[in-house]
């Protein structure tokens, strides 16, 4: 019943944020202002986040042997879905108009709670974890990410190993990300804690196509201390697809 419940809220929260009130957010940040409103309609879709969990579309098992089953289980029922309840408890403290899209509040951050910043942040980093990794993963990305890539790195090795450095040298608890930026280019660039690239108070900035979870819940079972490890074992494991797909919708 609650599973149903969800698609349903999720459904009907998609449904409305096709609207204009989804479009003042985005647009907002320049990210959308030149598309065609269809294509808006459509990059507004992929782009927008519930204040719900969305279900796995794998099984717990299914990233071994580079996530391991207990490590995806924890950190799905445990972790990603306590930073779900705490925003839940959040919006309805700080009256949040959950029509508009997680990312409205995001973009604003510095207006809530450090409860809504970190559950916020929490909730959204994870959905996107969730979302671009798949066990059926392509060696590397195609078409116009991949063009973006080489343009804006030099070549998908280099691109990699900016990546990982980014990842390695998050200090403490955090995220690495591959993110477009203002003017359309594609960064790499890291967050602490849960912060992520839409928060207005972020030093680093843009849309995030890419996520990695560095913190040590997301690998600790498994890799102990060697992050590294845990790094390189993320590339088998990517959606290039879903990420091509978050490309096209930011440009
Ligand atoms: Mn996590």
């Amino acid at each position: 019943m609650k599973l149903s419940h969800e698609l349903i809220s999720r459904r009907s929260f998609l449904a409305t944020s096709s609207k204009a009130s989804l479009a003042m957010g985005l647009v907002g940040t320049g990210v959308l202002s030149a598309c065609s409103n269809d294509a808006k309609g459509d990059a507004q879709s992929i782009l927008a986040t519930s204040f719900t969990q969305t279900p796995l579309s794998f099984d717990f098992s299914a990233l071994e042997p580079h996530i391991d089953a207990m490590t995806m289980e924890i950190h799905f029922t445990k972790h990603a879905a306590g930073y779900a309840k705490n925003l839940n408890d959040a919006i309805g403290e700080e009256n949040v108009d959950t029509n508009k899209p997680l990312e409205d509040v995001l973009a604003n951050i510095s207006q809530y709670s450090t409860k809504m910043r970190n559950n916020g942040g929490g909730h959204y980093n994870h959905e996107l974890f969730w979302q671009i990794m798949t066990p059926d993963a392509a060696e590397r990305p195609e078409g116009d990410l991949s063009a973006a890539i080489d343009e804006s790195f030099g070549s998908f090795e280099a691109f990699v190993q900016e990546f990982e450095k980014a990842a390695a040298t998050r200090f403490g608890s955090g995220w690495a990300w591959l993110v477009v930026g203002s003017d359309n280019k594609l960064m790499i660039g890291s967050t602490p804690n849960q912060d992520n690239p839409l928060m207005d108070i972020s030093d680093f900035k843009g849309t995030p196509l890419l996520g990695l979870d560095v913190w040590e819940h997301a690998y600790y079972l498994n890799y102990q201390n060697r992050r590294a490890d845990y790094i390189s074992a993320f590339w088998n494991i990517i959606n290039w697809n879903k990420v091509a797909e978050r490309f096209s919708a930011s440009m």
